[in-house]
């Protein structure tokens, strides 16, 4: 049990999110009871310091660090309480992954669906971003998937939320960045699906203005898509790429036992790149080749290695594939971010609305180049809008610019995302918060225009001001 002894100076750990651009000293707990945590609150209210929730830390930035202050690591919340086949209802503890549910539920043919890219995400994080997945633009944000929630505030009391009850507050939880309380149990709705198997498509486009058509052309047919751009082509095939679109297949003819391996194979994360390459000596080297530059041969080469197969006839139709496997990209590239060691990376992830699409995302791309802050690996989506007060979402696309900062000066970085985030909520789009680190709170109310209904409820649901983060302390408090 922790006391107010605890908390000086030689207990403070260097933390970073994901992206490790910046490592701050916190006061890292693990609890592992509901003991646990209305001690560190009292702890914290006493003596005057703030708390911020943390799950996996997949949190790109500041959202999951708190600099000075407490870090509530709640991985060791892990409990399956109840889960029923018959149903698809899950009720769990926030520490709990996507791998976890995967592996439970997903022979019984239940799958949770707006999936992000990695499944060490937890339950309470994916609720606190209200993260989307390439399903998105059908099932909406992951929001969609929660019935209720259990709640401790700052004050002690435990809240039950859900669209019935305490309905305001709960659509704040939602999205709302651990900023509330503390999500200790959540009720969540499955999908079913008639096997772990998808078919996969891959859809070659010129420019990214093809690449918006073939999204719209198979929404309806397609559960799922993502598009590859290439943001270093020339103006007339700017953002040339492909899309990849899968459906679920009824495909069970695969004998259960050895479904079962591949299922857990597929949940787990390789040291190998590709099944082939030793990930940690391979980014080693690769990081000191790392640079704009290469990255733009690189990406030239991926889609005329595209367009090769595709000549060749190998391209790329009604491929079976685990679902796993095509959603889960980043564990056949594992550690890719060590790449940037040690600078770090950064990520603005613009969405913007689908009038004027073509339009603005071509200025968007166009920004890239004249700040030659092209995307490295740039992710295309399409999303839904849904009712949550803080959540990423709007009926648009998203777009994924991933930057180096090795070699730039952070004022050039400045200028960049000021322009990028003028243009992005001049068309009335949003940046997502769990990759940002240079929102600013003038743009930040453009874009989320929910946000002093959400600091009220913030008044009044924590009142003492327990619940904190860097982001918060960066753009929301003033
Ligand atoms: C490889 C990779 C791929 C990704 N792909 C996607 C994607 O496709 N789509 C997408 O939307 N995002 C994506 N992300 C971002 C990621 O989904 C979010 O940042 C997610 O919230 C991280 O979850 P986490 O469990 O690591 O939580 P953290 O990052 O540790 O925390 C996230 C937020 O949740 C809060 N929190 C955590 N647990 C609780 C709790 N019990 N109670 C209250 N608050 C809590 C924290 O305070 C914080 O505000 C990706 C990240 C990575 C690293």
């Amino acid at each position: 049990m922790l006391n107010k002894e605890y908390f000086n100076d030689k207990n403070l750990k260097q933390v970073s999110g994901y992206a490790e651009t910046k490592y701050v000293p916190s006061y890292l707990v693990y609890p592992k009871s509901l003991e646990d945590l209305n001690n560190i609150i009292n702890i914290a209210i006493e003596n005057k310091i703030s708390i911020c929730c943390r799950g996996n830390g997949l949190s790109y930035a500041d959202l999951v660090t708190n600099k000075d202050n407490i870090l509530i690591d709640l991985t060791l919340f892990k409990n399956i309480k109840s889960w029923s086949k018959d149903t698809g209802i899950i009720d769990l503890e926030p520490g709990v992954s996507f791998g976890d549910v995967f592996n439970l539920t997903m022979l019984d043919g239940w799958i949770l669906p707006c999936c992000p890219g990695s499944m060490d995400i937890t339950i309470g994080g994916a609720i606190s971003n209200n993260v989307h997945g390439k399903d998105s633009y059908k099932m909406g944000n992951f929001g969609n998937n929660v019935i209720s929630m259990k709640v401790l505030l700052s004050s002690g009391k435990i809240i039950y939320v859900s669209r019935k009850e305490n309905a305001e507050i709960f659509k704040a939880i939602i999205g709302g960045m651990g900023l509330l309380g503390i999500i200790i149990e959540a009720k969540l709705k499955l999908k079913k699906i008639s096997s772990p198997f998808v078919e996969t498509s891959n859809v070659l486009s010129k420019n990214i203005y093809e690449t918006i058509e073939v999204f719209d052309k198979y929404k309806d047919e397609y559960d799922f898509s993502v598009a590859w751009a290439d943001c270093f082509s020339s103006e007339q095939s700017l953002g040339r790429g492909f899309v990849s679109l899968a459906k679920w297949s009824g495909e069970k003819k695969i004998e259960k036992k050895l479904l079962e391996k591949s299922l857990i194979k597929s949940n787990r994360k390789s040291n190998l790149i590709f099944n082939v390459l030793p990930s940690k000596p391979t980014w080693f080297i690769l990081k000191y080749f790392a640079n704009r530059q290469t990255f733009k041969y690189f990406n030239k080469f991926f889609y005329n290695y595209n367009v090769f197969k595709k000549s060749l006839g190998l391209n790329l139709e009604n491929k079976l594939e685990l679902f796993n496997n095509f959603n889960f990209l980043h564990n056949k590239m594992p550690d890719i971010k060590n790449i940037h060691k040690p600078y770090g990376f950064l990520e603005f992830q613009p969405l913007l609305p689908i009038k004027n699409i073509d339009r603005n995302i071509k200025e968007i791309l166009l920004l890239c180049k004249k700040f030659k802050t092209e995307s490295l690996l740039c992710g295309v989506k399409l999303h839904k809008a849904d009712e949550f007060f803080l959540s990423y979402q709007l009926d648009g696309f998203s777009l994924g610019i991933d930057i180096q900062i090795k070699g730039k000066k952070r004022e050039d970085i400045r200028s960049f995302s000021n322009d990028l985030f003028d243009l992005v909520s001049d068309c009335g789009g949003k940046i997502y918060l769990a990759k940002d680190e240079y929102m600013t709170n003038q743009h930040l109310k453009r874009m989320y225009p929910n946000i002093d209904l959400f600091l009220n409820l913030k008044k009044q649901y924590d009142n003492k001001g327990v619940f904190s983060s860097d982001l918060f302390k960066r753009i929301l408090n003033d």
